[in-house]
């Protein structure tokens, strides 16, 4: 998933608050999502939630299965799109499909 030029990894938390692409991981394990770029530059968390009274978009909380690859859900994945997308400026994204 993802592309070499931006896409969402999944990400596991350290105790430094510090998050690494976790791509050994199994997804089930997966406490969020977050857009990156090649440059660096990583967008806002979107963690996971353990249950669905937890879950709140609005505040990047989200409850979902994301299966053994760890795949964000699809409002999600359009959503981390978007931070990818405002980073790096509408002329970056001439020849990128549309999402
Ligand atoms: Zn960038």
């Amino acid at each position: 998933m993802g592309s070499e030029a931006g896409g969402t990894v999944v990400v596991g938390w350290d105790p430094e608050g510090e998050s690494e692409p976790a791509g050994l991981l199994d997804g089930r394990d997966a406490v969020g999502w977050r857009a990156v770029c090649e440059c660096g530059w990583r967008g806002p968390m979107w963690a996971r939630v353990a249950t669905s009274a937890e879950h709140d978009i609005g505040r990047r909380r989200v409850h979902a299965d994301p299966g053994l690859y760890g795949d964000a859900p699809d409002d999600v994945e359009s959503a981390l799109r978007r931070e990818w997308a405002d980073h790096v400026g509408p002329a970056a994204l001439e020849g990128w499909p549309e999402a």
